[in-house]
């Protein structure tokens, strides 16, 4: 990580992936400058957020010429450390795993799945997506400090089995796809995921609230 980057508020750091991807795609068009109404319309995010969250970059945006578009992709680089591939490994190759495994996450993004486990014999020893998948018990041997995100795609039952021997293995973040909610240290992070809830709240939405 780069130390020498201002600090960022949580919420703002949040929305940097989805300001980068569209500024790339901005850039690939030729185009130079953006204003912050069409940030807005494209990432869904209100102007005065926007313009809130690009002040902490120091870009200032002008009246009537918006934002330099090269400034901020390589404001954005920097910070998330685009150039440096963070790799992840992967636990449960099942449907969902093997979905990610395929899913080839670097080509959008600075992350790459480098390594997955698994206890069923007929996974072990095998490629999926270019990935070597590997016996649980070798995860202490094989997991290290150059992989610090781990991606949890087991069973809900053994996931805090598993997530108590990643701390013990010094893992830094983990993304839980699993609906079982994990106790870790505080010095671990981890974003949970459950997909069924998700579609569940957003049909809730649809019914209750629906757009106008
Ligand atoms: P998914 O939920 O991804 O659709 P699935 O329905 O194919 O998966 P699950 O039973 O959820 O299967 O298991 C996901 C994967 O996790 C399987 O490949 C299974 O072999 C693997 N798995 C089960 N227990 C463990 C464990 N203790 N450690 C690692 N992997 C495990």
């Amino acid at each position: 990580m780069n130390n020498e980057q201002p600090k960022i508020p949580q919420a703002t750091a949040k929305r940097l992936p989805l300001y980068y991807r569209f500024l790339k795609n901005l850039h690939a068009s030729g185009k130079q400058r953006v204003s912050s109404a069409e940030l807005s319309e494209a990432v869904k995010v209100d102007s005065a957020t926007i313009r809130r969250d690009f002040s902490y970059f120091g870009a200032l945006g002008k009246k009537g010429y918006g934002y330099n578009v090269n400034y901020l992709l390589s404001f954005f680089r920097k910070t998330l450390d685009q150039d440096e591939i963070t790799e992840v490994a992967l636990f449960g190759v099942g449907n969902l795993g093997t979905a990610f495994l395929n899913y080839n996450f670097s080509k959008n993004n600075n992350t790459k799945i480098v390594i997955a486990f698994d206890v069923d014999e007929e996974k072990i020893g095998k490629e999926v997506g270019g990935v070597p998948v590997y016996h649980l018990d070798e995860m202490e041997t094989r997991l290290h400090e150059g992989i610090p995100v781990a991606i949890l795609t087991v069973p809900a039952h053994v996931a805090q089995w598993i997530t108590d021997r990643l701390v013990q293995k010094g893992i830094k973040g983990i993304l839980n796809f699993t609906p079982a909610r994990l106790n870790v240290p505080k010095h671990i992070r981890v974003h949970h995921i459950d997909l069924a809830v998700e579609l569940q709240s957003l049909v809730y939405f649809l019914k209750n609230y629906p757009a106008e």
